[in-house]
């Protein structure tokens, strides 16, 4: 078996490595090729924590695996992150562990990888203003793929709290960007490319402000109850996922399906658009919105992906197991 542990995740794994793992790996779901199973999450009642496992196969790059974490609110305490995960993957063939990889970062890389994906292929070409809502710990990694995407001249950020701006502001300055705090209003005003990336369980973007032609990103919403943007907004725009099943339960489509305004069948799977399958973006004037809900075939991608480079450059641990 081989080890890739956590601290070596960041030498290894590129967000461009990222990018074309998980652009792989979503084609291959909108194939049929590759089957996320049901994700379990359960509140296991010790140290306020949330333990789950999220897993799949993808038979066209024959990964298999399962991605297993969670949330620990008392880590930060500890000098640990609050969300800890860890990547097994199996040999498809005979079901024997191959690799265990350390999952922390390569979650932020993947997750930043599925709005980058949805930018690349689905905003305008023409694209100059970069809107981003949160300034937690994804944040950062958002910022930093949804840059490589297009030709942005300015950042403009807005947080719930703002006092964790300056991690947008030290961003954009590391990408050599302007940036600029704004008001919502500003933002849909501004912005061409909207990434939100909160906890919210309140909708902070409402239709009224976005301006046409806009594409947005909703990273943020993983989990029933949650809400960055309003029902309306999502009911209005062209809407694509990762997973439609995920879509409507657990991200963002869950509040417009709930209300009748958005069918599940108008709600297309962003590997359609990377097959070539459906067209993605059909005017300047549309507004397009990815609502990424994370799937474990994500993680497996990239996991599978940091193993591939651990070998090659001889940083696997081996282990008889
Ligand atoms: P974090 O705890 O570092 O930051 C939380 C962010 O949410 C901050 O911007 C904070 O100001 C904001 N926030 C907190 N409470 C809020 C409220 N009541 N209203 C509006 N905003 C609020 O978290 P993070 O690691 O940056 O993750 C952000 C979100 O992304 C989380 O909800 C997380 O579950 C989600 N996430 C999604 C995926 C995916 O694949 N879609 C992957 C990883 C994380």
């Amino acid at each position: 078996m081989l080890i890739v542990p956590e601290a070596e995740i960041g030498g290894l794994v590129t967000a461009e490595d990222a990018f074309a793992a998980v652009e792989g790996v979503f084609g291959a779901m909108a194939r049929g090729e590759a089957y996320n199973f049901p994700v379990i999450r359960e509140d296991i009642g010790h140290a306020g924590a949330l333990y789950g496992f999220k897993s799949g196969f993808d038979r066209a790059g024959m990964v298999m695996g399962l991605k297993s974490g969670g949330y620990w609110p008392g880590n930060a305490e500890k000098g640990l992150t609050n969300h800890q995960s860890t990547v097994v993957l199996f040999d498809p063939d005979t079901g024997r562990a191959h690799a265990l990889v350390g999952g922390n970062l390569l979650t932020a890389l993947r997750t930043a990888a599925a709005s980058a994906i949805s930018i690349r292929h689905l905003a305008r070409k023409d694209a100059k203003v970069l809107g981003m809502v949160g300034a937690g710990h994804q944040s950062a990694f958002q910022m930093r793929a949804a840059a490589a995407q297009r030709n942005f001249e300015r950042v403009v950020g807005w947080n719930f709290h703002p006092e964790m701006l300056g991690r947008l502001e030290e961003t954009a300055a590391e990408l050599g960007l302007p940036y600029e705090s704004v008001d919502l209003d500003r933002m849909g005003a501004e912005a061409d490319v909207i990434v939100t990336i909160t906890s919210s369980f309140e909708p902070i973007l409402k239709a009224t402000q976005i301006k046409p032609g806009t594409h947005m990103a909703c990273m943020g919403t993983d989990t029933k109850g949650k809400q960055e943007v309003e029902a309306d907004l999502v009911a209005r725009a062209t809407v694509f996922t990762d997973e439609v099943a995920q879509a409507v339960s657990i991200g963002e489509c869950q509040h417009a399906v709930a209300a009748g305004s958005l069918k599940e069948a108008a709600i297309t799977a962003i590997g359609k658009v990377i097959n070539g399958d459906y067209p993605g973006r059909t005017s300047d004037e549309e507004i397009t919105l990815f609502d990424g809900t994370g799937v474990g075939l994500q993680d497996l991608a990239v996991a599978a992906r940091a193993v591939e480079l651990a070998r090659e450059r001889g940083l696997a641990i081996e282990v008889d197991f």
